[in-house]
């Protein structure tokens, strides 16, 4: 199955690129869906987390509480490890299953949605790296417009992601979304061309 990795800082646009996709009939799997899920009630994963991070984090009903999780993860760079040391391997066996599981109800390619893939170096497992480009000023009003951000809050974020200039270099082929969404819809159609043709061996 030819694999589509699909990329882009915070705010890019990669969720409304992986809907284009869908719609032009290509399946997503979409990591920060899988991270949600990986965390319902009665999730393996979860004991992991109740051992490493405390048990009074799961309510009696077995869901966990988020903002009490990130309260604690997030105070430290050792402690984020530790959360992504138990989340990180789930997420990508979960990812592998739903590949698996594409290629045998008969798929010839898929998209990856997934924020980390060249920070975790995925890209390499891809056989084509898309990634949504759009200035930071841009980004910073999207996610405050749209988001409810607090606009230094969004430029932290940014800035606490790898630079733009490294993601780019990283891509096989970059969607600028700095313009319209039908700017944006012609280059994913010019995409799917693309990898219409590649399945097609033109
Ligand atoms: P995150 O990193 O938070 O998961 P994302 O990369 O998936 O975000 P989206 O959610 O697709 O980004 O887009 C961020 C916001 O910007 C959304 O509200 C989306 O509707 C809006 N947006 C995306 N592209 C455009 C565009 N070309 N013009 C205007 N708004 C846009």
């Amino acid at each position: 199955m030819y694999m589509i990795g699909l990329t882009g800082g915070i705010g890019s646009g990669k969720s409304t690129v992986a809907e284009m996709l869908r719609a032009h009939g290509l399946p997503v799997v979409d990591a920060d869906q899988i991270a949600r899920d990986i965390m319902e009630p009665g999730s393996p994963v979860l004991d992991d987390v109740a051992a490493v991070f405390g048990a009074d984090l799961i309510g009696s009903d077995g869901a966990l509480d988020r903002a009490g999780l990130a309260a604690r993860a997030f105070v430290s760079e050792e402690q984020t490890q530790k959360l992504n040391a138990i989340t990180h391997p789930a997420i990508r066996a979960e990812s592998a299953r739903r590949f698996s599981q594409l290629e045998r109800a008969g798929e010839k390619a898929a998209v990856y949605d997934m924020p980390l893939l060249i920070e975790l170096g995925l890209n390499k497992d891809m056989d084509l790296t898309v990634v949504v480009d759009v200035d930071a000023d841009e980004r910073v009003r999207r996610l405050v417009a749209h988001r409810g951000l607090d606009e230094n809050d969004a430029r932290n974020r940014i800035e606490r992601q790898i630079p733009d200039a490294q993601r780019r270099a990283a891509a096989d082929e970059i969607l600028d979304n700095n313009g319209t969404l039908a700017d944006l819809e012609r280059q994913v159609e010019a995409l799917v061309d693309q990898i219409t043709n590649i399945l097609l061996g033109v």
